[in-house]
């Protein structure tokens, strides 16, 4: 039985309000616009919670930022993300899967994981 149920709840709904990635810090902002009490070191637990049981998408902004988004897809997955609105896509990357496998196994390696999100502008944002 875990505590702050109903604050992992309200990250939670939070972040599926929330079109793209977005920062704890700003996240925990909006909870506060919306009326809400909760610290920031909630929020913080409470993504870094979400994203360990893969409810969120957890991963570095260009910029080192740690940012998060209610994800849609369960399972190993990867991204393309804009930098300009932070629209989206989800995707299936097979050959970085084959790749990373051989690399690792090249080097002696096992129980390789990888994180790879690609970054750029989205179609609308080049045009704009
Ligand atoms: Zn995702
Ligand atoms: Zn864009
Ligand atoms: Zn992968």
């Amino acid at each position: 039985m875990k505590r702050n149920t109903w604050q992992r709840e309200a990250v939670r709904e939070a972040l599926d309000r929330t079109e793209g990635f977005i920062s704890a810090q700003a996240l925990h902002s909006d909870l506060h616009r919306s009326g809400s009490s909760i610290g920031l070191a909630t929020v913080y637990r409470a993504l870094g919670d979400l994203a360990s049981t893969g409810e969120a998408d957890s991963l570095q902004s260009p910029e080192g930022e740690a940012i998060y988004r209610a994800c849609s897809t369960t399972g190993h997955h990867h991204h393309l993300i804009c930098r300009n609105c932070g629209l989206t896509v989800e995707i299936a990357a097979d050959e970085v899967e084959s790749w990373a496998q051989r690399i690792a196994a090249e080097h002696g390696f096992t129980e390789a994981a990888h994180v790879v999100d690609v970054f750029g502008l989205c179609e609308a944002c080049a045009k704009a």
